[in-house]
């Protein structure tokens, strides 16, 4: 559930070029230049050829701004960096979806390994001093407020990354830098790859729902193979009757890319701990927040603290609904254990709200689903989405186009369902920036969704709610999408204010009148009012207890890299979670081997959280003023999407709210679950 960011710009050797007048830059031939995706790409050759075109143009406008002589002003210099921001960004996005997405493994790593070569580059910008100097010789006083920030923000990037240090210093800093984007690669690539499976015999599979079953016919030895892979793993976590099956699949599942990443992840770690004291710092944490809204390990720590305090009241609540439906399904019992939480939350729900997840999953298609949430944008925004005739990478890959008053604003895919080798979980890909007048945005979500009608495309709620968070960044990348500078643009904002936009959104999924429009049953009967209804009570329900297991994942994120490099990594994780997680984790549990946001967000996991506050506090003028309230959502757009990164966040939020970030809404929300 996240956006696949472009490396963070952290040495430099002079290439030897023709100096070049600070007045040559042409802005826009950077779109021309990375042109269409290689959707078809035949082999993994192709991509690499046109890696190595990237690579070659990022190398020859590194010189040429490292060269450039005449009066450093924002139009030439800063479009310069900015242009290179844009062609790192892009083909980051581009290079990340043939690697999630592409139908073999040496077209997929091919992808991988261009990113490597990429990030290699933008540290080496980020250790750049010539350009550096050219940047701060800018004077900002004449330039837009948006300018100022820009530079503002970048000048500060690259102090943050070393560049005042000597030379062996950054080459040392270089080096450590392309280390840790090998390893991290080589992290992800494992927990791709490292997907496991079991064997059960069918009657294992009593209290799956039958469209499931059906899926999974047994094989020539009698028996279904289940693999972890979302849609095969979710749902027996969720109703599988068999406590053996739950607990067995529970094993494989968190011991996926276990024990390969174990060394990996702490040869991660260690890298970015000597990263971080080489750059003055006492921990890789500390570096990573300097830019973010909450910019300290302090105040994570505090956050994570005042909403723990928040959450727990809730959450108690919920364990104790939990446990008192376990001890009626089972007389004796005395606690939960960590494969019976996720089984235990429909039946609480029924018990408790009747609320049946599997009642409601009826009336979720995939079809409808994808049409309800376009429409949804449609009417919210008052834009007009139609499909886009383009060549694409599989058959199930679908294209679209966006238009705001019969003007194009935007592109996207959607590449919605599982395949072999397919990343696993649900993002959005960033592929092109738009440029004013020239170009338009374009990005991708990568999902693994059921595919088609009632027969076969049933969904749970929950991937409904996936699918519009996604959803979300993909429209904040479409309309603040075109901005002057490309490192300004669409989900260019603070990393830890991205996710808040998405997480607003997600409660029109609990809205009646959205659901109304396209959650049908397949005799075409929309879901009734009555279920909706029962479905917002039951949604509070382990609001509280989910909430501490995330900020039992944020304390790993966070502690992993502000506390020594642990000796056993498993042992730690489940500790670091242990402090707020109200289940015990068993030792079987090696989930920070499979945990890629250790790679891709480091130290900063409680970005999720922190977007809720922040999500919850936006939510309350939609609450107040109709979530279907189309001058609430044009301000919404004009005030926090459109802007993009040109101010920040916290300014866009107290823009649209008129007043300042608070945890009210969040600990309002929290106090009704609690009751
Ligand atoms: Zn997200």
């Amino acid at each position: 559930m996240h956006i696949q960011l472009a490396g963070i710009l952290l040495a430099a050797t002079a290439l030897s070029a023709t100096p070049v007048s600070a007045k040559s830059a042409k802005p826009g031939n950077v779109v021309d230049f990375m042109g269409p995706l290689l959707a078809t790409a035949p082999d993994a050759a192709t991509i690499d050829g046109k890696c190595d075109l990237y690579v070659k143009e990022i190398e020859r406008r590194i010189a040429e701004l490292e060269n450039e002589t005449g009066p450093a002003t924002a139009n030439t210099s800063l479009a310069r960096y900015d242009e290179l921001i844009a062609l790192i960004g892009g083909g980051s996005g581009e290079f990340t979806l043939y690697q999630e997405v592409m139908a073999d493994q040496p077209r997929r790593d091919a992808g991988g390994n261009c990113q490597v070569r990429l990030s290699t580059l933008s540290s080496r910008i980020s250790l750049s001093r010539p350009i550096y100097d050219r940047l701060k010789a800018i004077d900002p006083s004449k330039e837009d407020e948006a300018t100022r920030f820009y530079l503002k923000q970048t000048l500060a990037s690259f102090e943050r990354s070393g560049v005042a240090l000597d030379d062996a210093e950054r080459a040392e800093i270089q080096a450590l830098q392309e280390k840790i984007a090998e390893v991290g690669n080589e992290f992800d690539s494992n927990i791709a790859a490292g997907q496991k499976s079991l064997k059960v015999a069918p009657s294992e599979l009593e209290g799956l729902p039958e469209d499931y079953i059906a899926a999974h016919r047994p094989g020539p030895d009698g028996l279904v193979e289940i693999t972890t892979a979302t849609p095969d793993y979710v749902p027996v976590m969720s109703y599988a009757k068999s406590d053996k099956l739950r607990h067995d699949l529970s094993i494989i599942y968190n011991q996926r890319a276990f024990p390969e990443n174990d060394a990996k992840l702490r040869e991660l770690l260690h890298l970015r701990q000597q990263l971080a004291n080489k750059l003055g710092r006492r921990n890789y944490a500390e570096l990573v927040l300097e830019d973010k809204m909450v910019n300290t390990p302090k105040k994570v720590e505090k956050l994570l603290e005042d909403m723990a305090e928040a959450a727990l009241p809730a959450a108690k609540g919920d364990y104790a609904k939990n446990l008192a439906v376990l001890q009626e399904l089972r007389p004796g019992a005395t606690d939960i254990k960590f494969w019976e939480t996720a089984w235990l939350s429909p039946i609480v729900q029924q018990r408790y709200y009747d609320y049946n997840p599997q009642e409601a999953r009826k009336y979720f298609a995939y079809n409808d689903v994808r049409d309800g949430i376009l429409k949804l944008t449609q009417d919210l925004f008052g834009v007009e989405i139609r499909r886009w005739k383009t060549a694409v990478w599989d058959k199930d890959v679908e294209p679209y186009e966006v238009y705001d008053q019969g003007k194009l604003i935007g592109r996207f895919y959607l590449d919605s369902h599982p395949r072999p080798g397919k990343y696993s979980h649900a993002n959005m890909v960033p592929l092109r920036p738009g440029i004013p007048g020239k170009a338009v945005p374009l990005g991708a979500l990568v999902m693994n969704m059921a595919k088609g009608d009632h027969t076969t495309g049933l969904m749970e709620h929950g991937d409904v709610e996936t699918f519009l968070h996604e959803f979300g960044h993909l429209i904040h990348g479409i309309f603040g999408g075109t901005q002057r500078w490309f490192g300004q643009s669409g989900v260019a904002t603070e990393w830890d204010f991205v996710e808040a936009p998405s997480q607003m959104l997600e409660n029109w999924v609990y809205d009646y009148d959205t659901l109304k429009t396209f959650a049908k049953d397949k005799d075409g009967n929309p879901i009734p009012r009555e279920l909706v209804e029962k479905m917002n009570r039951a949604r509070l329900f382990n609001a509280g207890f989910g909430d501490m297991r995330q900020l039992g994942y944020s304390n790993i994120s966070l502690e992993f890299h502000q506390q020594p490099v642990p000796e056993n990594m498993g042992d730690a994780a489940r500790y670091y979670r242990g402090a707020f997680d109200l289940i015990p984790t068993p030792d079987f549990v090696e989930m920070q081997a499979a945990f890629g946001h250790l790679n891709g967000y480091s130290a900063i996991y409680y970005t999720y959280r922190w977007s809720k506050v922040i999500a919850d506090d936006l939510f309350t003028r939609f609450s107040g003023e109709g979530l279907r309230n189309k001058a609430t959502a044009k301000d919404y757009r004009e005030k926090v999407l459109a802007m993009g990164g040109t101010k920040p966040a916290a300014e866009l939020v107290r823009d649209f709210l008129g007043r300042d970030i608070t945890l009210d809404a969040y600990r309002a929300e929290m106090a009704k679950a609690a009751q």
